[in-house]
């Protein structure tokens, strides 16, 4: 087994110790129900045909159709996706949501295809995956590099196919094509109140809020803005590129200008005029002195090699399995607290449900009643991980898988267990 699914599965074996879940229940969780391997094949526009590898995993539905994204990445595999779809079963649960988990991924390095090829490779998976997605059965949604233009040629995709307009069978489409409005900064904002929800208590309110935000594309971005409004410097921002920092803070609606002018974020430092921004590498800027750092990129990007070198005192996971759970250790035991993936980034499916939830019904909401509805659920089960966290002694993430298992186990209890066939 991976070093990324084994990771996750001992978080899991971590929190059962605080539960009284019996065996036979964590049994189930410790392998996906359903994964598909399938070999999509797209005519480029060259006239070659390529072959692309691709997955969909539906890890578990024991709370209802699985839910999450799917992934462009030319380092996705296998082992990725059932991990995320792990996380997923858990993050569904944490917030409460009529939900099991799934993800989905293409092999493949959309920044080398052209927009039709992209649209060909985006409905070809649909059609390699049409028996297994679907409203009632698994509901994909965006994840990295993927956006509301593929959702929307994947829901037209699997309409032709059934025969009829189903935009329910996936999130985060455009909004004229039953999209939700909030969706789009779903993620950032979910993390925005939870943070707010928790800052007395993770010892923020008097600090002197200086952010670092790694990551600048859907969540990184969306927010940088939100903490710069709320009054937040954010001291250092990153991409692929690379980081810049300015310790006097950096204006986010610049930061995009420079992204969208240069290719990268570290094109602020030429657009700077004179003032003087530094450029620099990754675990240079996770050694920056800060408040707050915001990982909303990647996986595996805070690891017990650089761990040790973490200033912030707060680590909010915007990003799906940043921190290793090797790193997890170092930074408990350097006393820096981890609002885990699974709480902090969940705001991006809770909206993804409230879209499902309108097309279903037919019945639309404004940003505003979405945001009213978001709120309370990140404040509520924030404020519930905290307290679990709190009574047991042990961190947020921990906490956080506690609290989603005893869900889940819940649920797989209620269709009995030995305790019931065999009393
Ligand atoms: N890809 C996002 C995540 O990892 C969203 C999933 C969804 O909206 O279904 O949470």
């Amino acid at each position: 087994m991976s070093d990324i699914l084994n990771g996750a599965l001992s978080q899991l074996k971590k929190a059962a110790r605080h539960t009284n879940v019996p065996d036979e229940v964590l049994e189930a969780l410790n392998f996906p129900k359903e994964v598909l391997t399938a070999r999509i094949s797209v005519r480029m526009d060259n006239g070659l045909r390529r072959s692309f590898e691709a997955w969909r995993c539906r890890y578990d539905d024991t709370r209802g159709p699985t839910k999450g994204g799917i992934r462009f990445h030319p380092d996705a595999n296998f082992e990725e996706v059932v991990t995320l779809a792990f996380w997923m079963t858990f993050k569904c649960a944490v917030v409460n949501l009529p939900y099991g988990g799934g993800k989905g991924a293409i092999r493949v390095d959309p920044g080398q295809l052209s927009r039709r090829e992209l649209e060909r490779l985006s409905r070809a998976y649909v059609h390699a995956f049409a028996s297994m997605i679907g409203p009632d059965r698994d509901i994909p949604a965006p994840d990295v590099y993927t956006n509301a233009m593929i959702m929307g040629w994947m829901a037209d995709e699997y309409s032709s196919l059934v025969g009829y307009p189903c935009p329910a069978v996936i999130t985060g489409k455009p909004i004229p094509l039953g999209g939700s409005l909030g969706r789009e900064d779903a993620t950032a904002r979910g993390g925005f109140y939870v943070l707010n929800n928790l800052l007395a208590e993770i010892g923020l309110e008097d600090c002197q809020r200086r952010a670092v935000v790694q990551g600048f594309g859907n969540a990184g971005a969306a927010i940088a803005t939100m903490l710069h409004q709320d009054g937040w410097k954010v001291i250092a921002v990153s991409d692929t590129g690379g980081c810049v920092n300015d310790d006097s803070g950096l204006d986010p609606q610049k930061l995009k200008e420079a992204k969208k002018k240069h290719g990268s974020v570290t094109g602020y430092a030429k657009d700077a005029n004179g003032k003087k921004i530094k450029v620099m590498q990754r675990d240079e800027m996770f050694a920056l002195d800060c408040d707050l750092l915001v990982p909303a990129a990647m996986e595996d990007q805070i690891s017990t090699d650089n761990a040790d070198r973490i200033k912030a005192s707060v680590i909010m996971e915007l990003a799906n399995g940043p921190v290793t759970s090797g790193a997890d250790d170092i930074l408990e035991k350097n006393g820096v607290i981890v609002i885990p993936d699974i709480l902090a980034n969940a705001g991006g499916v809770t909206v993804s449900y409230f879209e499902w939830v309108q097309n279903r019904q037919g019945f639309y909401w404004t940003e505003e009643e979405v945001q009213h509805k978001l709120r309370p659920i990140m404040e509520r089960e924030s404020g519930a991980v905290w307290r679990l966290a709190q009574k047991k002694g042990i961190t947020l993430r921990t906490a956080a898988y506690v609290l989603g298992l005893e869900r889940i186990a819940e649920a797989i209890q209620a269709h009995g267990t030995q305790n019931y066939f065999c009393p």
